[in-house]
């Protein structure tokens, strides 16, 4: 969402009262700096009022010298005083909105890191990423300009008519009859127009959209001789834009001419009477000056505010948005005061039966019952979207399940700390995600606390020393968007070492699905086998030739467990599910070796 798009929220109680609560996440000291920078602010906002009064003044002054240096004098000064409060002004301004800026990003931060999956599930990262930029962003511009200059004009509006009244009454209300209204008007006029501007802006772009649309599929427009067709419709949208943009054009010569008429005519309207007050003596001719530029500045801060008046509509809303994040509930995660406590590492499903949160009447899994002792292994197998993926989701506890209980070495996961549970696991996922930084940041993300030893140890036990050192910048090398590309062998046995330093009690392997060349393949499987040694794993299994010496084999369909133990045994079965898999991946295997290798 670009900042343009944040939707205004409508003034009321509720986004007032909400939106103070900004003022409570600034310390005490910023709130002071606040209120010193809006006091300068009025400083200046009052010597900004002083400068037509001034030049009233030396207008009148002008036939006598020293006057006359007086007021040039004053004038220095007063630019002087001006130029520093409203230097000091910003300096407080800019201090204080950055400052709240930067505990904005880390409070939402946090707040959407440590939200559960459900959330980013129900939650588009654009979404999100808009908060940070459009949101944060738009506050931030509120805070250091759009807030101070709506107080400043504010003030301009509210000092200038006091002013204009303590000149003259019925020249006052003649201006506050005329010029007001007339800015008022042209801002809804100038709205009208900037719509209008917009919607020529889209039949515009809709024109070159069926252009593109036309050429890039040339082949089939002439296939279906539909020249003629894709002409009238180019056609017709050609002759709405020229209707559109016609009436634009009109409505500016219009707008202009309401300017000329009105504003200027008010202006002239007014000096004419200020000039009969001033010939029959009722005011002098600088009074009428500072007059006349006082009207200037108040209609000025007029049509000033009501953009700053959107802006802060829009900062409402965008602070609702943030805050509604900042305070949502997040995951219990206690943090880790010291080494989280080792749990063996047996696991345990329990008549578990779950379906997701978006979907409440779809059961993913039902009735599940199955168990791995520590140290040994446990595959899944099942056709696709069986729930297998769902079971470590269960297991990480980024859901709960409806029913039935996990255990983790006879504990229930449920009365587990999630940063004690997840510490112990490690996870060599499906789809690596290697981050931007080095191979050897990649590998220490198993455990920021490792030192250089411990992850070369971890990358040779991974069969990744080998190529990481052949690479001319070594564990330096940077890899992600902006680095070196790896290979699917090599990333995969970047997320073995990482696993590996990890040192978890449970690991868990959702196996890639591409197959790999016989080399890496061969590579990835040792150091799979050297991570999962005297390990629980729970592997989810693509390609059935690599669990065979699982020690127990479980078959997943639709949700339910139809068959359950070792290789051999469900081999045996008659017409056993398994077996038919393992039968077709086979057939499906010799094909591919046929053909490859006739
Ligand atoms: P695959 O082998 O294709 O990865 P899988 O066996 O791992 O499949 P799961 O990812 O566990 O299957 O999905 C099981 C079912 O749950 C599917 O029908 C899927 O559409 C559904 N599902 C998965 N994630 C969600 C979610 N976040 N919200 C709603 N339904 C989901």
């Amino acid at each position: 969402m670009e900042r343009r798009d944040i939707p205004k929220q409508k003034i009321n109680k509720y986004a007032i009262r909400k939106s103070l609560r900004l003022f409570g996440l600034m310390p005490a000291s910023d709130r002071w700096l606040l209120a010193l920078g809006t006091l300068f602010l009025a400083i200046t906002a009052g010597t900004a009022l002083l400068f037509p009064d001034l030049l009233g003044r030396m207008v009148d002054a002008y036939t006598d010298v020293n006057k006359l240096q007086e007021s040039a004098m004053a004038f220095l000064y007063l630019f002087i005083a001006q130029a520093l409060f409203s230097f000091l002004r910003i300096g407080l301004y800019v201090r204080v909105a950055e400052n709240l800026t930067a505990v904005l990003r880390n409070r939402l931060y946090k707040a959407v890191l440590l939200q559960n999956m459900d959330f980013f599930h129900q939650n588009r990262t654009g979404d999100l990423l808009s908060r940070f930029t459009a949101d944060i962003g738009q506050i931030q511009d509120t805070f250091t300009s759009n807030l101070a200059m709506f107080l400043r004009q504010l003030m301009v509006i509210l000092g200038g008519i006091v002013y204009l009244f303590f000149t003259s009454n019925t020249l006052s209300l003649y201006m506050l009859g005329t010029v007001p209204v007339v800015v008022i008007i042209s801002l809804f006029f100038g709205r009208f127009i900037r719509k209008i501007g917009r919607q020529v802006q889209e039949l515009t772009g809709n024109n070159s959209v069926i252009a593109e649309e036309t050429f890039t599929g040339i082949q089939n427009v002439k296939a279906f001789t539909n020249e003629d067709y894709e002409m009238r419709r180019y056609g017709r949208d050609v002759e709405q834009l020229r209707k559109k943009s016609i009436f634009r054009g009109l409505m500016r010569g219009a707008f202009s001419s309401f300017i000329i008429v009105c504003l200027f005519g008010s202006i002239v309207w007014l000096i004419f009477l200020g000039l009969g007050m001033v010939r029959s003596g009722e005011m002098a001719l600088g009074e009428l000056i500072s007059f006349m530029f006082f009207t200037g500045f108040i209609g000025g801060s007029i049509g000033g505010m009501a953009e700053q008046f959107v802006q802060i509509q829009k900062t409402l809303g965008a602070v609702e948005r943030v805050l509604d994040l900042i305070e949502k509930p997040t995951e219990r995660l206690n943090g880790h005061a010291g080494a989280p406590e080792v749990i063996a590492g047996s696991v345990a499903f329990d008549n578990v039966s779950f379906s997701y949160p978006g979907r409440p009447d779809y059961p993913v899994l039902e009735n599940i019952n199955l168990s791995v002792e520590a140290g040994k292994s446990l595959a899944i197998v099942g056709p696709s979207g069986a729930g297998k993926s769902t079971v470590i989701n269960l297991l990480y506890r980024f859901y709960e399940p409806d029913q039935g209980q996990i255990l983790l070495g006879g504990k229930p996961i449920s009365d587990l700390d999630l940063y004690t549970l997840r510490s112990q696991l490690a996870l060599v996922p499906q789809e690596i995600l290697l981050f931007g930084g080095s191979i050897y940041e990649n590998i220490q993300y198993g455990n920021p606390e490792a030192g250089k030893e411990a992850v070369i140890q971890a990358a040779k036990m991974a069969n990744a020393h080998d190529f990481i050192s052949a690479f001319p910048e070594g564990y330096e090398t940077i890899v992600g968007d902006r680095g070196i590309k790896l290979s699917g062998g090599q990333r995969q046995r970047i997320a073995i070492a990482r696993a590996m330093l990890r040192n978890p009690q449970l690991l868990i392997l959702d196996e890639a699905t591409s197959s790999l060349d016989t080399e890496s393949e061969q590579q990835v499987q040792s150091a799979l086998k050297t991570l999962m040694k005297d390990r629980t794993s729970i592997v989810i299994a693509h390609r059935l030739s690599t669990i065979r010496h699982a020690d127990t084999i479980v078959v997943l369909k639709q949700g339910k467990i139809i068959e359950q133990g070792s290789h051999e045994m469900l081999m045996n079965m008659e017409d056993g599910y398994y077996r038919k898999m393992v039968e077709r991946q086979q057939d499906h295997t010799d094909f591919i070796n046929h053909h490859e290798n006739p």
